[in-house]
């Protein structure tokens, strides 16, 4: 072949499809589908994927390949072919769709690394002669010993070297200062009959140092002996200890023992769900399955069992839960199972990290991945299973381009390689549950826990009556009297409240003033720590006023309530009880999540109190009681699935009771105990809900009944804005065809974030080739002014965001 068909790294749509490139001579066998080179493009060279070869082009003149960046193709034929399904599905660019499937580090700067796979002796001298006598070197040192790009492939395809990519600038190996003995024990001895009565903590090293022969962590000595860096850089400064750089690779899944597990023997109810799952394995052929279940049902041992089916049958499985950071003992779960054969894939590793864990797959080094969303594109080339487990969650949808669904990617990529895609969940999505009783999905129903334990009873409270009976504070009766009962058991509670920071908006208890950010039209957010208003969406920030700005009264407080302000009323109303708090305050660092659920799950805590992070995944056997402090905070969003949302959330806190032996109950908190999502949920009557809130749907023509595409348009002039919008929604309106619906243009309910004007025109729609014209219209129009000027106009098909 002499020609490449090249997608390259620019986003604009006249080069969106691939551009052809010739292959020169000496690029002949190494250049093909899957690798990344370097073109030029009129004055520029740029970096872009080959996706095909060919003989013939229909324009003559073609420009050479300049550079090949990659021996082994890093994307294989189905990858390259679902990036274009992906263009299409999503209207996004062909270049981002590819990026979208890669690890970051393939975007980032970065050097490329040689690494021997044989003994040096057995290489041929050439390799020899480049690698200098070092295991790993720079990957330019080939060139200049001579070697040419076809010997570079061999010696990759023979197994002799491997290419590694390195972020430029980042450390590969962690490494942490360590203390060691710089002399022998007896200069140590003496050391310490000299030294002065003052020196109690440079004693102290000492003799800890003393019966220490191995180097330790700087951070583990100060902190065992509770001391600062003082007293041991003194010693060092006298010779008797010495620093040294020590290598350690830590990922919190790695470091922990995964004590391992056989397949539980299934029960009569996980029987009868699995065989048209392993039916579909077998014989391998594609469908959708909504494995509904309530929390404890067995769902997990039924992904397990599938993938092990999957693994005797030689094939590959991905698993994607939701922000994996989150769900320590999940993965855990599959570690257990399956061992060195998971690679885990999630937000919290580094780049490189998640680059190491994206190699194992590439490499064929493991067969299952557990990972959050992008985990979807894992390249494994036998899949033989895809779950999504909480299928309802919505960080399965990417709010960036592409703005692709994972569920609808697993789909494609399982119908591609003939296998089955389980979708499983307590509460499912209307629209899944919607597909699942029309047939499209094959539904599969787990109806008890496996225990055959009682979900928890739910008792519902209503604070407006509280406050009636003089309560103010924000533990009802009921359930201080809970919290109490279980202090004294010794059993644990798990508090939820679907807010951050210490308060949330500042009001005038005079004039009713509010104070909203200058940038963003939404309430600032009152932050005790520092006396601070702060804006969550664009990060401004203010000292708190002292009087109105409106009316200049002094009677300016903050409202509502935050984790931090429910945790010291806890530790008002319950003294003797330990509180851990648990928030994105409290978790931002690496591994803190895991180290606070740890000290829990040990009983460290009584109680443990935290947004709806919580809400997720955990199981902790003591944990008897469940409260959350006001289940009305998501029902009053601008979003048609506020009420989806509040009752998915409810129903997912309140399985974190009663889990095990001990029976659980819940309590919820609420100002509205009438609406459904709370009475039902208190119920988990899912089938009731589905059906009170397909009604709305239908009422209000929301999704399952149509699809969504949301327009948003933003500038940072406001008059243009407005023009934009204006502009797009006529074009819209005269490219639909068939049974569409267009609202807006409207502005969006942040009218404006950073100093942008954002408007928004909605369209519904039933039938894709209704609106395929009209959206790429938009789209083609306003191409050139979305390069050039402020504007940005995107389009979400499929939007959850509406903020
Ligand atoms: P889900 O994923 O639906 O929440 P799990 O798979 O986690 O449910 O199961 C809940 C609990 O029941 C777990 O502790 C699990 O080990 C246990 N379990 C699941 N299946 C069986 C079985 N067939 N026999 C015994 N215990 C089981
Ligand atoms: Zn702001
Ligand atoms: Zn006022």
């Amino acid at each position: 072949m002499k020609i490449a068909k090249v997608v390259v790294d620019v986003a604009a749509s006249p080069i969106d499809s691939a551009l052809d490139y010739e292959i020169p001579e000496h690029f002949q066998d190494i250049v093909q589908a899957g690798i990344r080179v370097i073109v030029p493009l009129g004055p520029r060279k740029v970096m872009g994927f080959v996706v095909g070869l060919t003989n013939h082009s229909e324009f003559d003149q073609l420009k050479p390949i300049q550079e090949v960046m990659d021996y082994t193709p890093i994307l294989t034929k189905e990858l390259i072919n679902l990036s274009s399904w992906l263009r299409q599905e999503t209207l996004c660019f062909r270049i981002s769709a590819l990026q979208a499937m890669l690890p970051a580090v393939f975007k980032a700067s970065y050097d490329k690394e040689v690494w021997l796979l044989d003994e040096m002796d057995s290489l041929p001298a050439s390799l020899q002669k480049a690698a200098g006598g070092r295991e790993v070197f720079p990957f330019n040192d080939l060139s200049e010993a001579g070697l040419t790009d076809s010997q570079v492939k061999q010696y990759i395809k023979g197994q002799l070297i491997d290419i590694k990519y390195v972020v430029k600038g980042k450390n590969r190996v962690k490494t942490y200062t360590a203390v060691k003995k710089a002399v022998d024990d007896v200069n140590i001895l003496e050391e310490l009959e000299h030294l002065s009565l003052n020196a109690k903590k440079q004693r102290e090293v000492l003799t800890y140092m003393l019966h220490q022969d191995e180097p330790i962590l700087l951070k583990e000595l100060t902190e065992e002996l509770n001391t600062t860096k003082g007293p041991i850089d003194s010693l060092v400064k006298k010779g008797l200890l010495t620093m040294v750089k020590q290598e350690v690779y830590r990922d919190p899944f790695e470091t922990k023992e995964h004590q391992s597990t056989k397949p539980l023997s299934l029960t009569e109810l996980q029987q009868k769900a699995i065989e048209p799952i392993l039916d579909s394995i077998n014989e391998t052929y594609y469908q959708t399955f909504l494995l509904h279940g309530v929390t404890g049902s067995g769902k997990t041992e039924i992904y397990l069992q599938s993938i092990q089916r999957v693994l005797d049958l030689g094939k590959e499985a991905i698993v994607l839960v939701p922000e994996i950071a989150l769900t320590p003992q999940m993965v855990s779960r599959f570690k257990a199972r399956f061992g060195s054969d998971v690679a885990v894939l999630h937000s919290g590793l580094s780049q490189g990290e998640k680059y190491d864990e994206w190699r194992k797959i590439h490499r064929k080094e493991v067969r299952v991945v557990v990972g959050a969303r992008s985990a979807i594109f894992a390249p494994f080339e036998h899949l033989g299973i895809i779950i999504i487990d909480e299928e309802h969650e919505q960080t399965y949808k990417q709010e960036d381009y592409p703005k692709y669904h994972a569920r609808e990617v697993a789909k494609k990529r399982a119908s591609d390689h003939h296998c089955p895609v389980v979708l499983g969940s307590a509460t499912p999505t209307l629209e899944s549950y919607a597909r699942a009783l029309k047939g499209v999905y094959h539904l599969l129903e787990l109806t008890e826990r496996v225990n055959e334990q009682a979900m928890p009873e739910v008792e519902i409270v209503d604070m407006r009556q509280e406050l009636l009976q003089g309560n103010r504070s924000m533990f009802s009766e009921t359930l201080t009297d809970k919290i109490n009962e279980r202090i004294e058991r010794k059993e644990q509670v798990v508090l939820m409240l679907n807010r951050r920071g210490y308060s949330t908006f500042v009001m005038c208890r005079e004039c009713g003033e509010t104070i909203s950010c200058d940038h963003c039209d939404i309430s600032m957010t009152y932050h005790s720590k520092q006396h601070k208003l702060k804006c969550h969406y664009c990060n401004d920030e203010r000292p708190m006023p002292q009087i109105c700005p409106n009316c200049e009264s002094d009677a300016i407080r903050f409202f509502g309530t935050g984790t931090q302000k429910v945790e010291e009323a806890l530790n008002l109303h319950f003294p003797n009880a330990g509180i851990i708090r648990m928030d994105v305050d409290t978790t931002s660092r690496k591994g803190a999540h895991e180290k606070l659920l740890e000290k829990f799950g040990n009983g460290e805590a009584d109680i443990l109190l935290g947004t709806q992070m919580i809400a997720k995944g955990l199981d902790f056997e003591n944990v008897t009681l469940v409260g959350v402090i006001a289940a009305d905070s998501m029902l009053h969003l601008p979003d048609f699935r506020a009420s989806e949302k509040s009752f998915q959330l409810l129903t997912q806190v309140s399985g974190r009771a009663g889990r095990h032996q001990l029976p659980g109950e819940v309590v919820i908190q609420t100002y509205t105990p009438e609406h459904y999502s709370v009475e039902l949920a208190s119920q988990y009557d899912y089938e009731a809900f589905f059906n009170k809130e397909m009604q709305v749907r239908r009422q209000f023509q929301y999704p399952p009944y149509y699809y969504l595409a949301l327009i948003n348009i933003s500038h940072d002039n406001h008059v243009e804005a407005v023009k934009v919008a204006n502009e797009a929604a006529n074009i819209i309106a005269t490219h639909t065809t068939g049974n569409c619906q267009l609202m807006g243009p409207t502005p969006s309910p942040m009218l404006r974030i950073k100093d942008r004007y954002r408007y928004q025109c909605m369209l519904k729609y039933k039938r894709r080739e209704d609106v395929d014209q009209a959206l790429e219209s938009v789209l083609n129009h306003f191409q050139k002014q979305i390069n050039k000027s402020q504007l940005q106009l995107t389009i979400d098909l499929e939007p959850y965001h509406f903020m």
